[in-house]
């Protein structure tokens, strides 16, 4: 899969919006297959050490739940070796699993042998066959996986798991704790597309125009929250000289095509902001809107289409466009138009 890692590094920005400039102690490390950064907001040296040992929480989370490192519980997982998984592995598939249910499979942890499929096809320079798109399908569905008590089990030997879509968001929430834990009480977690904030501060979040141009639509004011971004225009397939979204549709297995270059998600947590900016990303607009008004999980989120922006009311109470006037559609009034 392509990527373009210079974007990747502008998707969002994060600013501090005091009015005086706090002193803060930062560290940027590369985890999750991207740029990550976290600033603790506290002039305090001891502050080093808590970022260190943050750090080291995405680096072993990293190492647990990796399609790709041959030690990871995914990785055993995928690959039919028997053993035990960790809890951060097992907490985890429950947390997707609950949250594939939640969005009626429009994420789905289980969509690795689609993935597999579209990158190697990729490499070979050629679209995927049907019959080869019906054997991924049916190595693919997030009721083939059980969980009970510790026990993780599979139906299909042939189902793949792929973290790709929430492993950042859960990455900074477990980052996020463990900065608590070791006495940090104001700081932020970036993975770039993905970004946690702690504490009693408000963050200034820019957010990219669906494009190259580097440009940004607008901010959002963040605090202790959590944000992330799927877009179409920074990760891609290109094959044949067109580019296809990394984001499939796990019902065909199809990259999605729907008009939408990218959806922006606050919630409470890193991991459902990260999996339901990817799982409006596939329903669209009007699904994402029946999923919004069902109040069983709280979210708010902006689309950014070929036909301009929609925003959810709560997320529009947060946004700032940079272009005065050049405010997103509400939810509201796009539905009653159409
Ligand atoms: P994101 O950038 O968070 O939207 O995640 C996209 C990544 O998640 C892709 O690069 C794939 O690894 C994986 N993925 C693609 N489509 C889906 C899907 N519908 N549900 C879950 N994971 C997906
Ligand atoms: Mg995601």
């Amino acid at each position: 899969m392509k990527k373009m890692a210079l974007l990747l590094i502008l998707l969002t920005l994060s600013l501090g919006s005091c009015a005086k400039p706090s002193p803060y102690r930062d560290i940027h490390f590369f985890a999750m297959d991207t740029f990550a950064e976290v600033r603790v907001y506290t002039s305090d040296t001891s502050a080093n050490e808590a970022l260190i040992v943050g750090k080291s929480v995405a680096e072993d989370l990293e190492n647990k739940i990796s399609t790709t490192k041959e030690e990871s519980d995914t990785y055993a997982f995928n690959h039919g070796a028997a053993q035990e998984y960790s809890e951060d592995f097992t907490e985890l598939l429950r947390l997707s699993l609950e949250l594939s249910k939640f969005t009626d499979g429009a994420f789905d942890m289980t969509s690795g042998a689609l993935i597999e499929l579209w990158t190697s096809c990729e490499a070979e320079g050629r679209l995927p066959t049907d019959d080869e798109l019906s054997v991924a399908l049916s190595n693919a569905g997030y009721t083939g996986v059980q969980i009970s008590d510790d026990t993780v089990t599979k139906q299909n030997p042939g189902l793949l798991l792929d973290f790709g879509a929430i492993g950042k968001g859960y990455a900074a929430d477990r980052m996020a704790e463990s900065l608590r834990e070791s006495g940090v009480s104001c700081g932020m977690i970036s993975f770039v597309s993905s970004v946690t904030v702690f504490g009693d501060k408000d963050f200034k979040i820019g957010i990219r125009k669906p494009d190259t141009s580097g440009e940004l639509f607008g901010y959002v004011s963040l605090r202790d929250r959590s944000l992330s971004v799927s877009g179409d225009y920074e990760r891609f397939y290109e094959i044949g000289g067109v580019r296809y979204p990394h984001i499939l549709d796990p019902k065909n297995g199809m990259p999605i095509a729907n008009g939408i270059h990218s959806v922006v998600v606050l919630a409470d947590s890193g991991a459902m902001a990260d999996a339901l900016s990817t799982a409006v990303f596939v329903m669209g607009i009007e699904k994402a809107a029946t999923l919004y008004r069902n109040a069983e999980l709280s979210f708010e989120f902006l689309c950014m289409t070929d036909d301009g922006a929609v925003a959810s009311d709560g997320f529009l109470a947060y946004f700032e466009p940079s272009v005065k006037g050049e405010q997103p559609l509400s939810l509201s009034q796009y539905i009653s138009e159409r």
